[in-house]
């Protein structure tokens, strides 16, 4: 049995990740964290999330006892990254991090942290968004000379990064796989007089509205013909279930950065 740490337990990955912890016959909550001042410190962690009690009292990170823990699961926010990957290297313990819209700094924290404890890091834990990025590279190979290519990305009116991680991902990816430098190329939104497009560019476009789970295309534009890669999820389950087997994946794994692909063996 695999026992797990949800930090960030009352967001909405959190709570799937409750949800998804217990479904799986393999692994159990240990603890589920949430912010200094919040309403829900001492509620059990199951009763928060509608589902039964999982016998789990939510409580704040510096309350958190380690005895018996394997892995940690972080979707929060990018400002208390450094803080939850400090007690986790002080605590040698392995993390999932699922937050998304870090910066250059929370970046080298990220990277420092790696050295001493295995850490899975991605941008998206679905395992369709994964096979997404490998076909996109698959047919940025084939396509890339000649069609232009461009990332369109659709998320719910909540969210406060753009482009989504996801998209992000899928943009360096595809520059990795046809040899191009994407901070060169990466064009993020057209306004105005933007001239003709640069064929060697990466576009991102962005929605954001309503209830919308996340959806991202890679197009490839042609003269004469075009691919379209879409892919779409409907639960934020998705990722919660992507990060729960990355979790039972890293507690074996030596100190390093890894990524959703080395989970999935891509
Ligand atoms: P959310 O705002 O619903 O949840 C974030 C939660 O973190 C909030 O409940 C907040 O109270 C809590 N929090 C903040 N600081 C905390 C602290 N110090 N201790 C405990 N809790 C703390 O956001 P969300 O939709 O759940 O997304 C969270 C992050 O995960 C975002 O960065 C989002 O982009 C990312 N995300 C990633 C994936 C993926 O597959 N990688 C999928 C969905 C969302």
């Amino acid at each position: 049995m695999l026992s797990i740490s949800v930090l960030g337990a009352n967001g909405r990955m959190g709570r799937n990740l409750i949800k998804a912890i217990a479904e799986d016959p393999h692994t159990s909550l240990h603890s589920g964290t949430v912010r200094e001042a919040s309403p829900l410190l001492g509620i059990d962690a199951g009763v928060a999330v509608g589902i039964t009690e999982q016998n789990v009292k939510l409580d704040t990170l510096t309350n958190t006892q380690v005895d018996d823990l394997n892995v940690v699961i972080d979707f929060t926010l990018p400002v208390v990254l450094s803080n939850h990957l400090d007690w986790c290297v002080q605590h040698q313990l392995p993390i999932v991090i699922g937050t998304t819209g870090l910066n250059a700094e929370q970046q080298v924290a990220l990277n420092k942290a790696s050295q001493h404890i295995p850490i899975v890091f991605a941008a998206n834990y679905s395992v369709g968004v994964n096979l997404l990025i490998k076909l996109a590279q698959q047919t940025a190979q084939v396509m890339g000379d000649s069609a232009d290519i461009e990332i369109i990305e659709a998320h719910h009116r909540h969210k406060i990064d753009a482009p989504s991680g996801t998209a992000l991902a899928l943009g360096k990816g595809i520059a990795e796989a046809i040899e191009r430098d994407h901070d060169k190329v990466a064009i993020y939104g057209r306004e105005g007089h933007t001239g003709e497009r640069k064929q060697d560019t990466i576009g991102y476009a962005t929605v954001r509205g309503g209830d919308v789970v996340g959806d991202h295309t890679v197009l490839f534009a042609d003269i004469g013909e075009r691919i379209e890669l879409t892919h779409k999820a409907s639960s934020r389950m998705t990722f919660a279930k992507g990060a729960v087997r990355a979790a039972k994946w890293v507690r074996n794994q030596p100190a390093g950065l890894y990524s959703m692909m080395d989970v999935l063996g891509l």
